[in-house]
């Protein structure tokens, strides 16, 4: 095949490869990082094509012809992303259709879809004039729209509404040639100053300016309240004066109305979302605006990394420890990684925020890859919160709560300030037990206890779903003695709520934030500043600016340490200090009260004592004696399969299948929660000193387990870099 070029498409397939096509035979031609439509087997399929070719392996007679080119042939992805999405797939060994797939808008994925007409802007014509200056007569409706435009050039959006039918009478209106469309004019950023910076933000500041033209990661490691927000809108200021576009990264839970606004107010500028909350429509509008340069600044969470922005001029990612930036499903991906390689490659910077960084990135910095830019005070001069110890061995609890705990609650509420009660979610959930004999409700598809929703009347199992109606009596020994075990969120308030009656209690876990706006409501709440109880999960732990908050109760930290992951103290120390930096926030002190049963824990007293840089420099040295991440490079193979023998059966022949080399390997092993939905979980770990050698192996050892005779029958995939065990 030369006489015509081969076009190479990723399809939505779970094949480790490209696939060739000949160009389509007519229109608009096909071309790298367009959306294509062709056969696959007796499908029909959306692809991109990926790149072109001047023949094919096939034989001349398989190849097809691309059906149709989608999008009106334009290129949709850039030259740069699809790189980018290229070295996603080598690194991460997932096939080229689905990685290229999650980085489009989900409308984009289906052959419907269609990228959207940039949006219009309406004003008057000199015949508007004219007829806006008669009297409206019958057509109010449609005098009312002129009327609407007379100031000046309006967008669609805001004439909606203007009777019944505000379509039908704008059309009617550009037909007239009363009313003329042009397109939206660019937004251009409107900043207002900031607080003038303290020295510490200064520095970050300078350091990552002096530096805005070529790639360089910086991480900026700041004390909870230190000002980090502050320097990324300094740093935006700039790069968005330039003309160039920016891309903020937030976890999950970091994405509130409350941090929009403050771009807003202080860049003057709507940025454009992308979450996985919108729907498709509003996602592929956002996804539209970034790709044709529309919208200055796209934040949003970790799928938004893949973006096109012609103009990218920096990338910043808040919260850079954070799990959620780990995609855990499908194409494993580090949004965090990903975002240093995409910089890397555009060559312009990216800064990582955190208070608690990621051991990862502290030993970039430590060793001088990364910038390190550290706050070390708090910008508003709040101190930093005083720590209480309460061993709970020496305490009769209720609740949960011991009695100095709710003592110190009493008062601070008595002198007019804020409590947070703070619920470590995993494992302390609430559970139905059977006083008589023991039983408890456990999910017959996991190994977890149903949680106990009293409210609903109803257990539910959080990892799958799965849900039941509470039995009056007990199901195996028909006792009388159901009772509930363990505190959640909701008994924990409805206790609170008894202790003190007169203030008001809000609570923010899953259940109760999934209803809409309720979250805005609350904090709203909060931000007032009357004295109230907060009680809540994870959720409370992130971002948030409550001023009036002095006291913060960890109720239970315990579980981590002793926990069989080895990143379970990272993640402890993270959690109880990103929690424990909502205390305090202003002129008053704040305290955390921290209940444990092992009050003596060494790595506890170690991040109590001396901070979280000492406890950091501690586990780095752990993991370094043991070879663990981030000294060495960790890789997984996981498989799971109803039946548990079919997967450990599956991860034998893969072991013997294994190629020579300096990478480790061990298991199969159990996954720490291995029953999930019905089927069992179990993992081989990769373990090496180099990166290179384990990438090197582990492509060698893929296509022989591909021809294993039960990997048809499990399920499984690798992992890179994982973060679960
Ligand atoms: P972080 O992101 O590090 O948690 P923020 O940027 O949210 O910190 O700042 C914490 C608080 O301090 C905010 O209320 C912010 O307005 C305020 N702040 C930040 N920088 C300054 C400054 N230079 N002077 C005064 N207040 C500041
Ligand atoms: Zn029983
Ligand atoms: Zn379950």
């Amino acid at each position: 095949m030369s006489t015509s070029e081969i076009l190479r498409v990723a399809l939505p397939v779970p094949l480790p490869q490209l696939f060739d096509y000949l160009p389509p035979g007519e229109g608009v031609p096909a071309r790298p990082g367009g959306r294509v439509l062709v056969s696959f087997g007796n499908r029909k399929m959306v692809g991109v094509v990926v790149e072109t070719s001047a023949g094919s392996a096939l034989p001349a007679e398989r190849l097809q012809r691309i059906e149709q080119v989608l999008d009106d042939g334009a290129q949709i992805l850039d030259g740069k992303l699809i790189e980018l999405l290229r070295w996603c797939w080598q690194y991460y060994k997932r096939a080229p259709g689905d990685v290229v797939a999650s980085a489009l808008p989900p409308a984009l994925r289906s052959s419907r879809g269609r990228i959207p007409d940039p949006p219009q802007h309406y004003h008057l014509t000199d015949a508007g004039v004219e007829r806006l200056a008669q009297p409206a007569g019958r057509a109010r409706v449609l005098h009312a729209m002129l009327k609407a435009l007379e100031t000046g050039p309006v967008s669609g959006q805001s004439l909606a509404g203007i009777g019944s039918r505000w379509r039908k009478t704008l059309a009617t209106l550009l037909d007239q040639g009363w009313v003329e469309a042009m397109p939206a004019p660019v937004p251009e950023p409107d900043t207002r100053p900031g607080p003038e910076l303290i020295p510490d933000q200064a520095a970050a500041v300078k350091s990552v300016l002096a530096e805005l033209d070529h790639f360089r990661c910086h991480l900026l490691d700041g004390v909870t309240g230190s000002g980090k927000t502050e320097v990324y809108m300094c740093l935006l200021e700039e790069v968005l004066s330039n003309g160039q576009q920016a891309l903020v990264l937030v976890p999950e839970i970091g994405l509130t109305p409350q941090l929009l606004r403050r771009f807003r107010q202080r860049l003057g500028l709507d940025p454009a979302v992308i979450h996985s909350g919108l729907s498709a429509g509003e996602r592929l509008a956002s996804w539209d605006a970034a790709r044709t340069g529309r919208a200055p600044l796209l934040v949003g969470t970790r799928s938004a990394l893949f973006t096109p922005m012609p103009r990218l001029g920096l990338i910043v990612l808040d919260e850079e420890h954070d799990a959620s930036f780990k995609q855990q499903e499908g194409f494993r991906y580090s949004a965090r990684d990903v975002a240093v390689k995409r910089a890397a490659e555009l060559d312009i910077p990216v800064v990582l925020g955190s208070a608690t960084p990621s051991l990862e990135s502290l030993q970039n910095a430590g060793q001088g890859r990364y910038g390190w830019l550290r706050l070390r005070e708090r910008a508003t001069r709040a101190s930093m919160p005083a720590w209480r110890v309460l061993d709970l061995r020496q305490q009769t609890t209720s609740h949960g709560l011991a009695r100095p705990t709710l003592d110190a609650i009493g008062q601070t509420l008595e002198r007019n300030e804020q409590v947070m009660v703070f619920l470590n979610r995993r494992g302390y959930a609430p559970v139905l037990m059977c006083q008589s004999c023991g039983w408890f409700g456990s999910c017959e598809r996991c190994d977890a206890h149903l949680t106990w929703h009293r409210r609903s009347g109803r257990l539910c199992c959080h990892h799958c779903g799965h849900q039941r109606r509470v039995p009056d009596l007990c199901p195996d020994c028909a006792a009388d003695a159901l009772v509930g075990a363990g505190e959640g969120t909701q008994q924990l308030e409805e206790y609170l709520e008894r202790c003190f009656p007169d203030a008001p209690i809000l609570r923010f876990d899953r259940d109760q934030i999934s209803r809409k706006g309720v979250m805005d409501e609350q904090l709203d709440e909060v931000r007032r500043g009357e004295p109230c109880l907060l009680v809540g999960t994870q959720m409370l732990a992130k971002g948030h600016h409550f001023p009036a908050v002095t006291l913060v109760v960890i109720v239970n930290i315990d579980q981590a340490l002793y926990s069989a992951d080895y990143r379970a103290l990272e993640r402890m120390g993270q959690m109880i200090l990103q929690v424990a930096g909502r205390a305090g926030r202003s002129d008053k002190p704040g305290t955390v009260m921290l209940q444990t049963l092992h009050p003596e824990h060494a790595a506890l007293q170690l991040l109590l004592d001396k901070g979280y840089e000492a406890y950091a420099s501690w586990m780095l040295e752990e993991r370094n004696m043991a070879g663990l991440p981030p000294s060495g490079y960790q890789a997984l193979l996981r498989a799971d399969a109803h039946e548990k023998q079919d997967v450990e059966r599956f991860l034998r022949s893969a072991l013997a299948v294994f190629p020579q080399g300096v990478t480790r390997i061990f298991g199969p092993m159990p996954a720490i929660m291995e029953r999930l939905g019905g089927r069992s979980r179990m993992y081989l770990v990769l373990l090496a000193e180099s990166r290179s050698g384990l990438h090197g192996q582990v492509d060698a050892w893929l296509p022989r387990i591909r021809e294993l005779p039960l990997a048809r029958k499990v399920r499984w995939s690798v992992d890179i870099d994982p973060q679960e065990l």
